[in-house]
């Protein structure tokens, strides 16, 4: 007789962990109820995610954008970071040179070891130069 591996999640509710009654081999939920609850779980866990996501690119643009209007076009990284900027969270990163140049939607920035530097704004980004709206 040959033993079969029995792989836990393979045959219990991806919800309640209950194991699955015997049926279509591709079951993932013991009722409708747990199907619900998992999805509706899965929903409100990736809306967080992409809530976490989104404030920490706004935060990051707010710094980059109070910088540039003092003037400066580079800050302290440990200055920059106390004032909440993330440097993980960024919309666009590509290597330019020797340098990885950073996004945060229309700010465009590089960071060293010890600071972030070469804020600038993306004019292009912010205003299409050709493309004209107007009637
Ligand atoms: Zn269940």
């Amino acid at each position: 007789m040959a033993r079969t591996m029995e792989t836990p999640s393979e045959n219990r509710c991806r919800e309640c962990g209950k194991k699955l009654p015997p049926g279509r081999s591709d079951m993932k939920f013991c009722c409708p109820a747990c199907k619900n609850r998992y999805h509706n779980l899965r929903g409100s866990r990736y809306r967080s995610c992409r809530l976490r996501v989104l404030n920490a690119l706004e935060r990051n643009h707010r710094i980059l954008e109070r910088t540039l209007g003092t003037g400066f076009r580079s800050m302290d990284l440990m200055e920059i970071l106390s004032q909440g900027f993330m440097p993980e969270y960024c919309s666009q990163c590509r290597r330019n040179g020797r340098h990885l140049e950073y996004v945060c939607y229309d700010i465009r920035y590089h960071i060293s070891a010890v600071r972030v530097w070469g804020i600038e704004r993306i004019e292009s980004v912010r205003r299409p130069s050709s493309a004209s709206a107007d009637p």
